[in-house]
């Protein structure tokens, strides 16, 4: 522990704001003085803003001129190890640090001293005369006894009305009392029982609970296919860093997955964690961001976000589906939630577990040269064996064009429905149909701020554009040459899908997932427990239904599409299809029913078919690895991306092209510069998108060089630069 930095009221301290101004401010300590880390509110021009001491002021901001900070505000100091993270994080992704502090800083109301509710307990009289609502309002408390209700909901779960409450407190049966809001989380339990494990889980498990013992860094691939246990193993590493008397962390790729998640922490540890995603309420982020700081939540489930939460002792992060696209976060600060995961534990001396069926290559090449451990759980918990796979080669199914299930999975789909067993059919594509072209001229209707096709969502009867959401209504005469009637959709999306099947099976009950088909995440997570629990024989769904939903009864999948991910230039096309063909396959026969999957594919004989087909997951990576490694890019070298925007074309090429001509930076790291190009996508929301492309050794020094690079040039106003490292796409 290094001793906390005291700073005397009138002193000069550096404060950072989460404001864009590039650099820590000067300011004098306000009255009373503070700590280095302490959140202080302070003037920023006629505005008074939230900031973090970051140490002793830099002095060279002339004395007279300083303005004391306001009040020291009433959180938790950020530890001197947030503060490292939050540096080290903003050098590797090259954001600056405001942006960093911005992400750390997400907690509504910061700044209020904690508020008080008041609470509703049971008294010690009895009512002076006992009516149906009062014993409603009597049994609810018995149910939970010692909990305290706030008014609305304790209203809420005995039906009655405020009146009634209030009566029975005039009468002494129920005591009004004031609490802090921010209350702690129940406390869960890490030393009930487990399910009793398998061999191989527990000797998993075992290694684990020893590296989270240890109370050292360490990152571990945990790999297994889906239903292997993965899950079950990693809350043993939960339980023994909660028994250590540390805090742990869940990071989930997808909020409709929590639901389930919640409810198997619930029976292993008696009480629910917390929750840190955009489904939560404001009042609930703020309880979290305070409780992990204060030590009142030992157990977080979230978001990517949540890695900046100011945990007071993290001894565990759990990055599950370590391989999905959706830990990149790339808007605002472009940052990948896995990686960062690793340098917070590194800095915090706490264990990572990145659990995958399908681990990135990244994570694979990781464990392959020894710097992460590897565990493998072998078998499916409870099944023989995984799904079989098959290709259906569709140039030989007979099918019209505007048809797309073929005549081999209709009829494997009906054998299934006459068993009673539940079939997925997946397509990774949402709305009714991607394009839509007038066949009177041939126009193709598009957004008018992006260059992108409008997506038919036949359900919400409109186009939209998918890159920048604007919508509007399926015009009746095309637009581009006035003729009325001739729009026609082209291809499949999943509303599309679940119309040819309701005509195919009349008798079937269809439910379509769909991330744009559910106003809330709520309703998704109800849809899915619904599904699981029988309501639909056939689901059709987008890659969501990909992300380790159970459905027990579920025996079959259908791949509309085996060859949609592999037709892009991404460098990672193959990696990602394999990925999401395993997953999706793996939704099939999860409880004691053997499963089937089927890819419909145009080419059974590509490789990476072949690959899936074959199970062989390591003669893929291997295969895939191998590639990457004469290619001389990611895992085996670095790139960055730049992309540049604004409203003029030429300026923004320009721009771009005097960049390039500057390269001498990246070349004295030996780095080659590729662009500027139009981006594949080169315009969206109106501005015009141009890319570069850094390519680097392993082991140069990347960040220092485009750093030095990006100085060199002052951004023309209306033009952003954004410098993507690592990226994991290139739209
Ligand atoms: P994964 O995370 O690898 O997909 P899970 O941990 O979710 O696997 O396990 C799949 C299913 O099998 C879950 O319903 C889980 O409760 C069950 N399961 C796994 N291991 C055991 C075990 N040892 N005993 C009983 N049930 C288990
Ligand atoms: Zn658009």
């Amino acid at each position: 522990m290094t001793a906390v930095e005291h700073h005397l009221g009138g002193t000069r301290i550096g404060v950072l704001t989460a404001e864009p101004l590039g650099r820590v401010l000067d300011y004098l300590a306000p009255e009373g003085g503070c700590v280095t880390g302490a959140f202080v509110e302070v003037p920023l021009g006629p505005r008074r803003v939230v900031g973090v001491v970051w140490g002793p002021g830099a002095g060279d901001f002339p004395a007279a001129k300083l303005r004391a900070a306001i009040r020291v505000l009433d959180a938790a100091p950020m530890r001197d190890e947030m503060r490292a993270f939050l540096m080290r994080a903003a050098d590797y992704t090259l954001t600056p640090l405001s942006s960093m502090l911005r992400l750390a800083t997400r907690a509504p109301g910061l700044g209020e001293a904690p508020k008080v509710q008041r609470l509703y307990r049971r008294g010690p009289a009895p009512p002076d005369r006992m009516t149906p609502a009062r014993a409603r309002v009597l049994a609810v408390l018995a149910d939970q006894p010692g909990t305290a209700f706030a008014l609305a909901d304790l209203s809420v779960r005995a039906r009655v009305s405020a009146g009634v409450i209030k009566g029975l407190v005039a009468q002494g049966a129920l005591f009004e009392e004031d609490a802090p809001r921010d209350l702690p989380y129940p406390v869960l339990d890490p030393m009930r029982a487990g399910l009793p494990l398998t061999p191989d889980q527990a000797a998993a498990a075992a290694v684990l609970r020893r590296a989270v013992a240890g109370g050292g860094y360490g990152t571990t691939l945990l790999k297994g296919v889906t239903g292997s246990g993965k899950t079950e193993v990693y809350l043993e590493a939960v339980a023994e860093a909660l028994r250590a008397g540390r805090q742990a962390l869940v990071l989930l790729p997808e909020i409709a997955l929590s639901a389930e998640f919640l409810r198997r922490v619930e029976a292993r540890f008696g009480a629910s964690p917390g929750e840190w995603h955009s489904g939560v309420t404001m009042a609930e982020r703020r309880r979290l961001w305070r409780m992990v700081g204060e030590g009142g939540a030992q157990l977080v489930v979230g978001a990517r976000s949540a890695l900046f939460l100011p945990f007071r002792d993290l001894g565990l992060i759990v990055v599950d589906e370590e391989h999905d696209t959706s830990y990149k976060q790339e808007e605002g600060a472009f940052y990948n939630a896995r990686d960062m995961a690793v340098l917070r534990a590194a800095l915090c001396s706490a264990q990572v577990i990145l659990a995958s069926a399908t681990p990135s290559l990244e994570t694979w090449a990781n464990a392959e040269a020894g710097k992460y451990a590897r565990l493998d759980l072998a078998a499916r918990f409870g099944v023989a064996r995984l799904p079989d796979l098959r290709a259906i080669d569709m140039r030989a199914e007979d099918l019209p064009a505007t048809r797309w299930i073929s005549p081999s999975l209709q009829a494997a789909v009906a054998a299934r429905l006459g068993l009673g067993e539940q079939a997925l059919l997946f397509l990774n594509r949402r709305g009714y149909a991607p394009v839509t072209i007038c066949r009177a001229c041939g126009h193709q209707i598009g957004c008018d701020h992006c260059d992108a096709r409008m997506v038919e969502h036949r359900f919400l009867k409109r186009l939209v554009c998918h890159q920048c959401g604007a919508q509007r209504p399926l015009p009746e005469v095309c637009p581009a040459c006035n003729v009325a009637g001739r729009l026609a959709p082209v291809g499949p999306g999943v509303e599309r899908l679940a119309e040819e099947v309701g005509a195919l099976y009349p008798e079937a009950r269809v439910a379509v997932l769909s991330s744009d088909l559910f106003g809330s995440a709520r309703a998704l997570k109800d849809q899915i427990g619904v599904i699981a629990a029988g309501g639909a024989d056939i689901i059709i769904g987008t890659q969501i239904v990909a992300k380790g939903h159970n459905f027990p009864n579920l025996t079959l999948v259908g791949v509309i599409d085996a060859d949609l991910g592999l037709q892009g230039s991404d460098l990672r096309a193959a990696e990602r299809t394999f990925q999401l063909m395993r997953q999706v396959a793996g939704r099939a026969g999860r409880a004691e029913r053997p499963g089937e999957a089927l890819l419909q594919t145009f080419q059974p004989d590509h490789p990476v078919i072949r690959a899936i087909l074959a199970g062989d997951d390591e003669g893929f990576w291997r295969a895939e690895a191998a590639e990457r490694r004469a290619a001389g890019v990611p895992p085996y070298g670095r790139m960055a991306g730049i992309i540049l925007s604004g409203s003029d074309l030429q300026q923004v090429f320009d721009f771009g092209a005097e960049l390039a001509r500057r390269d001498q930076p990246l070349r004295a790291i030996g780095a080659q510069v590729y662009g500027p190009a139009a981006a594949p996508v080169a315009r969206i929301r109106g501005r015009h998108r141009v890319r570069l492309l850094i390519k680097a050794d392993k082991a140069a020094p990347l960040q220092a060089a485009l750093a030095r690079w990006a100085g060199q040039v002052r951004c023309p106003p209306g033009l952003r630069l954004q410098i993507d490292i690592d990226p994991q796409s290139f739209y």
